[in-house]
């Protein structure tokens, strides 16, 4: 597999720092005769062309390798490092040379496995109950790295280097480059409507409280915990020295249980919501349906769903879930318009599953084509912290904490995933845990501290 000459220039400008087009971030320069002269960075095995280059990758033959695409091209056994920092394929060796310095460390190779979702091709056997490709089989996890930013740490390698040659580097002081407060919204209300009103009165939880709940006004209802989310994210946003979004990832389609409940994006109800959210200044993505996962086709039929109801385009997408099953269903999104995916978490883990916490343009594994779909790296999702990993309040705090500062110390983006039914209220139906919706409020509330460092 070749790597296509975009996708290689991207990929070197991801490890010299440049993620995006417009992320502010320049490469390393020197000037000379008054000229500014960027870092010259090389992926090149001939040894004649390395004198075009400052830095030169030294290509282990990953690429080339017969293995590429199976398990046996995976690294096995404890990873090499570099000056401290893990590596998956190449040496750990450096040679300076007359004005060039080559690095045998592969670093270009490490770090397309890491943000193409590479392993999961070579091992698709490898899969939960639902699909996924568990966090605990990652290579990050299994090495004790999920919580490092692995690929930011080869950028500040790169650096390092750069100014040993006398380089200047861009200006990447701590700090988050943005922060995405999200929201999946797979139940909007607990008890709205006719039906839940009969399932509630049949529980015997009292015909009035339901009544209530399925005929007053929709704000009284308990998962209506929409206010809580606006107050506290607004408040991050007013105190923020870099930008704060909020996104409300809606459903619009679905056929399995687990797309259950259904909701009418049309319904008055709905619409309200909507109009409420975008007053408050948060915008909308598509939140594929758990059928849909599989393959990613579904999305298109959701796609006008969601743009119909809404009266706009949409392009921002995360699947219910987290249920991004294969790496070849990107390319489906790519194809629909649905560009900014923010499914990129392992549900069983918190951490960073593409070993970044920047955004990042996805590098198709299969093809070797560097794609138009953003990958927005997510940090956390409430229900992995009590569901999947099992932990209380004070352990979540300091895993969120040490999740939020490794992003923070790269310059990364912090990306939160807060469900509205989990800060539900009691006394009934209460949230899953009485924490989740405490450690939400902490957690914001540090963000806006951590800005004012
Ligand atoms: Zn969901």
């Amino acid at each position: 597999m070749e790597l296509t000459g975009s996708a290689l220039s991207y990929l070197l400008d991801f490890l010299c720092g440049r993620s995006m087009p417009d992320s502010g971030v320049e490469y390393p320069y020197r000037v000379s005769d008054g000229q500014r002269e960027r870092l010259r960075i090389g992926y090149v095995a001939d040894k004649d062309k390395w004198e075009h280059y400052d830095i030169v990758f030294v290509p282990s033959g990953f690429f080339d390798s017969e293995d590429y695409a199976s398990e046996a091209s995976l690294p096995t056994g404890p990873l090499p490092r570099i000056e401290g920092v893990p590596f998956l394929y190449g040496e750990a060796r450096l040679e300076r040379l007359d004005g060039c310095l080559a690095v045998y460390a592969d670093l270009p190779a490490s770090a397309f496995v890491l943000l193409s979702r590479y392993e999961e091709i070579c091992r698709p056997s490898v899969r939960d109950g639902h699909g996924r490709f568990p966090g605990k089989e990652s290579l990050l996890y299994r090495n004790g790295l999920i919580e490092r930013a692995l690929v930011d740490e080869y950028r500040d390698l790169v650096w390092k280097w750069a100014a040993g040659l006398g380089f200047r580097l861009p200006e990447c002081r701590p700090g988050f480059g943005k922060i995405w407060l999200t929201h999946d919204i797979d139940a909007p209300f607990y008890c709205r409507g006719l039906r839940a009103f009969a399932r509630e009165s049949l529980k015997g939880k009292g015909v009035g409280v339901a009544l209530r709940w399925a005929c007053g006004p929709k704000e009284k209802d308990p998962y209506y915990t929409f206010d809580f989310f606006c107050r506290t994210d607004n408040a991050v946003a007013r105190s923020a020295s870099c930008p704060v979004q909020a996104v409300y990832f809606l459903k619009a389609g679905g056929t399995a249980s687990q797309d259950r409940p259904f909701y009418n994006l049309k319904s008055r109800d709905m619409q309200g919501l909507i109009s409420f959210l975008r007053a408050q200044g948060a915008v909308f993505g598509l939140h594929g349906s758990y059928s849909s996962g599989k393959d990613g086709k579904g999305c298109v039929q959701e796609k006008a769903m969601i743009e119909d109801a809404l009266q706009e385009k949409t392009f921002r997408f995360r699947q219910h879930f987290l249920r991004s099953c294969e790496p070849s269903a990107f390319a489906c999104l790519e194809e629909n318009g649905l560009w900014e995916d923010f499914t990129m978490g392992y549900a069983d883990v918190a951490g960073f599953r593409l070993g970044t916490s920047r955004a990042v343009r996805w590098i198709n594994p299969y093809t070797g084509e560097l794609s138009e779909l953003i990958l927005h790296p997510l940090l956390v999702m409430d229900n992995t912290l009590y569901q999947y990993m099992e932990m209380g309040y004070e352990e979540s705090q300091a895993c969120c904490e040490r999740l939020l500062g490794e992003a923070y110390r790269h310059g990364g983006d912090a990306c939160l995933l807060w469900h509205n039914s989990s800060v539900a209220e009691g006394p009934y139906p209460a949230a899953p845990v009485d924490w989740i919706r405490k450690l939400y409020a902490d957690l914001c509330r540090e963000l806006k501290s951590w800005q004012n460092k």
